[in-house]
This record gives C-alpha cells, structure tokens and sequence, in this order.
C-alpha cells in the first residue's frame, strides 16, 4: 500500500523554496578542473567499477577517468533510464544554503556551468539560466481557498503572458545568476559519451549480483550472468536500488519515494518564456494544497512533476508504472496554470513515474563503507541529484584516487556516520 509523505518532510513537493531573494555571497568556486595529479600519473592505472548509470554513476565515471582511472560502468538497463532521466533538470545555486548541502550544491552549480562551457550544455542538453517563480493557483474559484491577495500578480514579479491562469501571490525566488536548468537525460547521456570518447570509460549491461573481498579490501564485482569484474575500487551509485544489497542495508536505509511527471509539446513553444514554476495548487474539491512544479524546457517542451508516496521500488526501472489518477491531476495542474498547455493546444509526449532514492536523515551518503576496504557508496540525493550530480561525482573521484575530496568537505555525507544505528531486520 502507498503511503502518502507526511507534509512536514516533504513540503513543498520537492524542494524548499527559499523566503528571501537569493543572497548575493560570494562563490565557492567559480570552476573546477581536475587535472591528472603527476603522483597519479606515475602510479600504475587504478581500475574502478562504477554500478548504476544514472547522474550520480555518470558523473563519477566521468572525473575518475578524466583523472586517470580505468572506469568501468555497469548499469543493468540503460544510461538514465530511471530517475536520472525523469527528473526535471531544475538547479539552484543558493536553496541549500543555511544547510549541510550548502557547499555540495554550490560547488555543482558551479561546475554544471563549467561543465556546460565544455560540452556545449545549451545545445547539446538544454543548459540555460532561468527565472524562478512560486504562485498559488486555484483549480476553480474555491471559497474556502485561503488567500492574502486576489490580484494577478503582486511584488516585483510580473506573470509571464503564457501562465494564463488564475495566478496570485507571484515572487521571484530565483533568478539568471542563481537559477538554471539541464535536460537530464540529455546531460547524464551526453557526459558519458564524453566519458567513453575522451576518457575510455567502458560501459556493461549488466546486473550487479553483489561485491566480493579479499582480506577487508574489495576485489571484484560480480554480475548476475557469471560475469567477474575485478577492481581497486567498486562505487555503488544504484539510486533507490542500493539498499538491496546487504553492504549498504546493514548499515542503513534508502527508500524511494515515487514521483509523477508529464512533458507537454505545446503548439507554440515560442510563446512559453524560460520560467520555472513552483506552484500552491489548490484543487476544485479542496483539501491540501498540493506543490507541483512547471519546468518550460529551450527543447520546446514543458515538464511538470508532483504526486509523491512513498512505495515498494520494483526490482527492475522499466517496470516503474505511473499512477493514472497522479497523471490526470498534473494534467489538470498543466491547463489551469496555461491555456496553451490544455488539450487541444498541447500534446502529450510522456507520462511517466521514477523513485527519488532516499535516506532517514534526508542526506546523502558519500563515501567508503566501513569494513569493506575500496567499496564506495553515492546515493540519496533526494531530490536534489540532478544538481549535485557533478559535485558529488568530482568528489568521489578524489576520495577514491587521493584518499580525501578537495572540492567539498565529505564528511558530513560519511555512510560512517550510521555505523551503530541500524539495527537487525
Ligand atoms: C519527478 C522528479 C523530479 C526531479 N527533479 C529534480 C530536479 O529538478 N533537480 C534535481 O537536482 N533533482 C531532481 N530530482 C532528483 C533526481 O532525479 C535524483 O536525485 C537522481 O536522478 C538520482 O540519481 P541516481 O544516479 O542516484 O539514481 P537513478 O537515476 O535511479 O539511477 C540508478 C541506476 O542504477 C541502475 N541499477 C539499479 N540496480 C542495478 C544493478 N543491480 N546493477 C546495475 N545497475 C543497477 C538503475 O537501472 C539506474 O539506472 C527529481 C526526481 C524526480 C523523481
């Protein structure tokens, strides 16, 4: 049975909206390149599995090789066939802040603009600065709505022409400097087809079964077909499937919670200006207000995403099926906010489900795991993996290669730090 989130973790849908305009403090890093170390070069090739190909694997893929490595990525379906290629692609320079992602989340919005500089992002994923706007909307003229204003626009923040709707209490939450976007499917394909031209990583269709070792430390991974791949390193970056293997659920939980999206073609893309949405959304038979977010994309396509509940996630990502009654609500959000992305005026390319991988204290968990030297973790990024998918993968690289990550203070994402708290189940 589904259980619905409790508002007070997950408020809004997805992510917190910040009350202020974004700070103007300065940036961390304003890029990050990581060169081969000479030290490195003169060591023999460290040889390092990477298994799940979404954001999180890709990304690390990507800076172990660039670094060095011989990388090979195992991913039991296909490159962001999951959340990585479902998610809305929305990053924020400063939504972490006050937080312990503060630093993850900045260094990656940094290096997703370098990033970007160096595979042409804006052409080859959809890379582009946005304006970020939250709003409430009311499905129908709702008395028992509760409302502060009824004027369509109020701030400083004018509605752009094609959100049509009845839209009140409009703010600016984020703007060109602080907010951007990527396609993820895109972003998470085209850096590893980087990866693979430029840097030889390898990718296997393949099952993970599970790691072996020898002496503490890890020696290979095995697929489910017999396959044996031997290794310096392994990095388990299964998203909401890592809790299935023993090494990681000893030690703690990920769960997933599921997640609904809709992409839109409408008739006329021009006329839909790159404006994020974070809408209150109050529907006609009243109830909560739900949190549904609206993602124009430059591919001419308009993604919305919400309707989340914690369930069981399927063993395999193609069996992800999205629930009819959470699609025909994105649905409805989609006309109320915009005329032009009703019926009639819009087709509907996707209707789709994913699973954010979570964890119980709604951190991620980067790291090596206690006991098993050479055997990392990268996973429960929540609903932030999109955007701290290259941080997360630059750091992993320098923690398996150097011994310690440069780029971002690790330790308050150590799978260590639940050493002691699981219990047996
Ligand atoms: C609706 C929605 C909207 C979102 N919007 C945003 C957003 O706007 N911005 C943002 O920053 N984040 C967003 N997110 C969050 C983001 O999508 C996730 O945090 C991120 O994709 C997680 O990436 P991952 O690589 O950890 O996991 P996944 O993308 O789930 O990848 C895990 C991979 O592991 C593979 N795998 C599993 N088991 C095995 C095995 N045994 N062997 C081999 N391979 C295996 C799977 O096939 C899969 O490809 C959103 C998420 C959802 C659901």
């Amino acid at each position: 049975m589904a259980l619905t989130v409790s508002a007070s973790s997950f408020s809004p849908f997805l992510r917190s909206i910040p009350n202020s305009r974004p700070s103007t403090f300065a940036l961390i890093r304003s890029s990050y390149s990581p060169a081969a170390s000479p030290s490195l070069m003169e060591m023999e090739t460290r040889k390092v599995v990477v298994c799940g190909g979404g954001v999180i694997g890709v990304c690390t893929a990507y800076f172990l090789a660039k670094k060095g490595a011989a990388v090979t990525l195992v991913e039991k379906s296909a490159i962001a066939c999951a959340a990585s290629g479902k998610a809305g692609g929305f990053l924020a320079l400063d939504w972490c802040d006050g937080g312990p992602l503060s630093t993850l989340a900045r260094a990656s919005f940094n290096l997703h603009r370098s990033l970007s500089q160096e595979l042409d992002g804006p052409k080859s994923y959809g890379y582009r600065a946005l304006t970020t706007l939250s709003l409430t909307i009311s499905e129908s003229q709702n008395p028992s709505t509760p409302s502060t204003s009824t004027s369509k626009s109020t701030g400083d923040s004018a509605v752009p022409p094609w959100v049509d709707g009845p839209a009140r209490n409009t703010r600016t939450i984020g703007n060109t400097e602080t907010t951007a976007q990527v396609h993820p499917q895109l972003f998470t394909r085209t850096l590893i087809s980087n990866a693979i031209e430029n840097y030889g990583v390898e990718v296997v269709t393949g099952k993970l079964q599970r790691i072996t070792s020898e002496g503490g430390k890890v020696e290979s991974a095995v697929l489910e077909d017999g396959r044996v791949i031997y290794a310096d390193a392994v990095v388990l970056a299964l998203g909401p499937w890592s809790g299935k293997f023993e090494a990681v659920s000893s030690l703690f939980r990920v769960y997933g919670l599921k997640a609904h999206s809709i992409i839109l073609e409408p008739k006329d893309p021009e006329a839909i200006t790159p404006h994020a949405l974070f809408l209150g959304y109050y529907p006609a038979q009243g109830g909560k207000p739900l949190d549904p977010e609206v993602y124009p994309r430059p591919t001419g396509e308009v993604y919305v995403c919400g309707m989340s509940a914690v369930e069981e996630v399927p063993e395999d990502p193609e069996e992800i099926a999205a629930n009819p009654e959470s699609i025909s609500v994105l649905k409805r959000v989609a006309k109320t906010v915009s005329s032009r992305l009703g019926e009639g005026e819009a087709d509907l390319k996707a209707e789709q489900a994913c699973f954010l991988p979570c964890t119980d204290d709604d951190l991620p968990v980067i790291g090596e795991l206690p006991g098993t030297k050479g055997c990392y973790v990268a996973t429960g990024h929540s609903c932030w993996g999109i955007l701290n998918g290259p941080a997360t993968g630059a750091a992993m690289a320098e923690l398996v290669l150097d011994g310690e990550s440069a780029i971002v203070d690790l330790s308050r994402f150590s799978p260590a730090r639940f050493v002691g708290q699981r219990r047996k189940h």
